[in-house]
């Protein structure tokens, strides 16, 4: 093995590699002392969640950055006058196979650019995959992502060897698609998720009569899209993954914040800001929608087709429900307690079952982990402490904000010099 022009690889597809987050990548510090491979700090890393919820390190590598298409925001367009470089299959078993004996990582991401079609590109993808298992005998994690157009028989063969599959539709609207990535059709992206979730789907039916039927993607699917390319509304975002929730059986849809790289006049010019907080607030709203209760068009609809940046999705709704509370945390039911701001669904479990044995008073529900700064004023409970009949939208967002770090306390201390001075 050349290790010098394997380095080279690594520098450059690990890079490449970066701007998927569909493996909820983090950086790792873990770095290599000596001179050989493997400095993780600086090749490509990342975290992701196996089957059974355990985090796990994954080497995060693109097969190559040489690519046939020209998606106006990818860094690998064919038209990017960058460095290229393509792994031989036999390289990434190597280096996996090495790095996790080093210990630096527990499994492989892999994606790649599309050279020569989509079936070549995801045929190479799976003999990766499928030496890795069968000769290598490695039972570490395995992301593969789906090329988009791959056929069903590759689908189906992927799903062998991979624990999770993943097709990126990167832009969430079919218009977007249009304009951004004119050689994709959405049918690109939709037919490999379909065969993957009618694999998943009869795998399972199958297990339940023969229990030694192999596991297919064992992890599931998942997608990503860009947000802030194109002009979606935030409550386009949404009901688009919402969508691919229920209609591919998602087991997570992720959210990547749109950073420039190239120059085009079809995108936000080099030297934006990346919608980091945008970004963050998506993922909160996808929280609320598996997890809370919510339904799409509560948070987002056409009255209010953006998130708000200076307060989470939660709080947001509260304050334009004003009519649901105070909720009595010593009555209510599950679903509206975990509406109340400030309560995550933990704190709804112990409320529930705290409430069996005794009337809960403020003391009890800080003990529980509530976080009063937010949920006192809109829940009532065996307590008269704090409670107010006064305040307004405006006035509640106020005050939590001045209580809060974030970085829109400032922008409400004048108001709320006044609110206070009127207040006593
Ligand atoms: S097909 Fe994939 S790698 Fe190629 S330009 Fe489009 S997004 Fe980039």
């Amino acid at each position: 093995m050349n290790f010098e022009r394997i380095k080279e690889k690594l520098n450059i597809l690990a890079d490449a590699a970066k701007y998927d987050v569909s493996c909820a990548s983090s950086g790792s510090d873990r770095k290599n002392k000596g001179s050989g491979l493997g400095n993780a700090s600086r090749m490509g890393i990342c975290h992701s969640y196996t089957e059974d919820g355990r985090c796990v390190s994954l080497l995060k590598i693109l097969l190559t950055n040489h690519c046939i298409y020209d998606c106006a925001y990818c860094v690998t367009r064919k038209s990017n006058d960058v460095k290229r470089a393509a792994f031989k299959i036999q390289e990434v078993v190597d280096l996996t196979i090495n790095f996790y004996r080093r210990n630096y990582i527990e499994g492989l991401f892999l994606s790649s650019g599309i050279f020569k079609s989509p079936d070549h590109t995801m045929e190479r993808l799976i003999a990766v995959a499928k030496k890795l298992r069968e000769e290598e005998n490695f039972n570490g994690y395995i992301h593969l992502k789906s090329i988009p157009g791959a056929s069903d028989e590759l689908m189906y063969e992927a799903g062998l060897y991979a624990d999770r599959l993943s097709v990126n539709i990167e832009v969430p609207t079919i218009s977007g698609l249009k304009l951004l990535a004119p050689d994709k059709k959405h049918e690109d992206f939709t037919k490999p998720m379909r065969k993957v979730k009618n694999e998943l789907i009869r795998y399972k039916n199958e297990r339940k009569v023969i229990k030694s039927t192999p596991k297919y993607a064992p992890a599931g699917q998942s997608t990503q899209m860009i947000v802030g390319a194109t002009g979606e509304t935030d409550k386009d975002i949404m009901y688009s993954a919402t969508y691919y929730y229920k209609a591919y059986n998602m087991k997570r849809v992720y959210y990547s914040g749109y950073v420039p790289v190239l120059e085009d006049n079809r995108l936000p010019s080099i030297g934006s800001q990346v919608p980091m907080l945008r970004e963050n607030r998506l993922y909160q709203t996808d929280w609320l929608l598996r997890f809370y209760g919510f339904a799409v068009k509560e948070i987002l609809n056409d009255e209010h087709p953006n998130l708000d940046i200076d307060v989470d999705p939660k709080l947001s709704w509260a304050l334009r429900n004003l009519h649901h509370f105070p909720v009595d945390v010593n009555k209510a039911g599950k679903r509206m307690l975990a509406r109340i701001p400030g309560l995550g669904m933990l704190s709804v479990n112990k409320i529930l079952q705290a409430r069996k044995f005794r009337k809960l008073n403020w003391d009890h529900l800080k003990k529980i982990g509530v976080a009063l700064n937010r949920a006192k004023y809109f829940m009532v409970c065996d307590s008269h402490q704090w409670e107010r009949r006064d305040l307004d939208a405006e006035k509640i967002k106020g005050l939590i904000l001045q209580n809060s770090t974030g970085k829109f306390r400032k922008q409400y201390s004048n108001q709320l010099a006044l609110f206070t001075s009127e207040a006593t």
